[in-house]
């Protein structure tokens, strides 16, 4: 295959994506005045479905002006060799390999984010806030995103670095070894997650004695699941939306809730909430999900191999030394047709273990309070409750809340 071809195929697959994409987010668009299935009629009364409106299609507007903005900045990328650019300028800097990816990466990212900063500050400061969502200061907002430069600096760089020694040292064996570093830091990220990286953005405090904690212990006897482990993370800093989520397994496993969620629903809804992810924890959700992922990645890492030493994937990029930082950046846009389907098989694979959660809550707990919190969350994020059959098959991790509801009642 000629160096052309490979640049066109590139250029062909961020167009088409680009087309697809905003195809589906166009037909979900025109179904969001159609009418309220009478299982949701409750959810908003008319104000507020009229507000929920607006910011669907604020949202959607905005989306179509960003994804436009960074598919062409993408193009231009590409088109006028701005990869050979960027990597002139960090050979520049040092003859050392690892040194150089370092500072390709670092400039690549760093330049992406700083270009998109604006966009996410309208997001949270004119958007979120006109609809009441927003809570951040700008102050916090600046910080958030120096402290997530910082981390990714350290992680993401770090990790870079041994995965390209291992390619220097190991060749094409390389995918081996980084699947299995990828292995170990996921399985450690599970587990410390929580008391590693949380706590640099929020507050987690043990949740307090009273009505709600024995009612949660009550119901963690019960089904014989053991919970010492329940944390309240003041998530209102941010935002109005509400949350909750299982961290960690084994000694390590919390449930974490957000200070928004015991403020929007009753005792009996925070407890069904969790009693859906306790169902998540009983049905093994949290390890299969752990194991499928290793070994997607592991088939991608993989597949990379068979690429990566070929010099045609930095000549399509217009480079003349070949190097594993270019041909990552070639095989990420090759592979992703790819990962487009394995994101679509995984989504599939999420909505099911939903159901099963959900079924879980309904059999252990009940329905009715499930039902009600989930109808409460929808409100209070003005969610769409009429989304097109095509975004929730491709982009939806969790089925409609209509479709929750439906299989609650059964
Ligand atoms: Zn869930």
């Amino acid at each position: 295959m000629t160096p052309q071809l490979v640049f066109i195929i590139i250029i062909a697959i961020i167009i088409i994506d680009f087309i697809i994409d905003k195809y589906i987010y166009f037909l979900n668009a025109k179904h969001f005045n159609d009418p309220i299935p009478d299982d949701l009629s409750d959810v908003y009364n008319q104000e507020e479905y009229y507000k929920s409106q607006s910011y669907k299609k604020e949202n959607y507007k905005f989306s179509l002006i960003t994804s436009s903005f960074s598919i062409l900045l993408t193009l231009a990328f590409f088109i006028f060799k701005g990869f050979a650019w960027v990597d002139g300028i960090a050979r520049s800097y040092s003859d050392n390999d690892i040194i150089i990816t370092l500072i390709f990466f670092g400039i690549i990212m760093l330049g992406s984010d700083i270009i998109t900063t604006p966009f996410s500050f309208y997001q949270n400061f004119v958007i979120e806030e006109k609809y009441g969502f927003n809570k951040s200061t700008k102050k916090l907002f600046f910080i958030d995103k120096l402290k997530g430069w910082g981390l990714s600096i350290l992680i993401g760089g770090g990790i870079l670095a041994v995965i390209v020694w291992f390619y220097q040292k190991t060749g094409d064996l390389f995918w081996l070894y980084t699947w299995i570093l990828i292995g170990v830091f996921t399985v450690f990220m599970t587990m410390f997650y929580s008391s590693l990286i949380v706590p640099l953005f929020n507050k987690q405090t043990p949740l307090e004695e009273g009505v709600l904690k024995s009612a949660i212990e009550s119901f963690a006897n019960k089904v014989g699941f053991k919970l010492d482990k329940i944390f309240v993370i003041d998530g209102s800093k941010r935002s109005t939306k509400a949350n909750a989520y299982f961290s960690g397994f084994g000694a390590k496993k919390r449930i974490v809730l957000y200070d928004t969620l015991i403020n929007d629903l009753e005792t009996d809804e925070i407890v069904a909430v969790l009693a859906h992810e306790v169902g998540h924890y009983q049905k093994k959700h949290v390890f299969i999900n752990m194991f499928l992922s290793l070994l997607l990645t592991g088939f991608t890492l993989y597949i990379l191999s068979l690429f990566i030493g070929n010099s045609v994937l930095s000549e399509a990029l217009s480079v003349r030394i070949p190097s594993f930082h270019i041909g990552l950046i070639a095989f990420g846009i090759l592979y992703s047709p790819i990962s487009e389907v394995t994101g679509i098989l995984m989504n599939y694979l999420s909505r099911k273990f939903e159901y099963q959660a959900d079924n879980y809550a309904r059999n252990k707990f009940n329905a009715t309070d499930l039902i009600s919190s989930l109808k409460k969350l929808s409100k209070n994020s003005l969610s769409n409750l009429t989304p097109h059959k095509a975004i929730v098959f491709l982009h939806y991790s969790h089925p409609t809340l209509l479709q929750r509801i439906t299989n609650l009642k059964k």
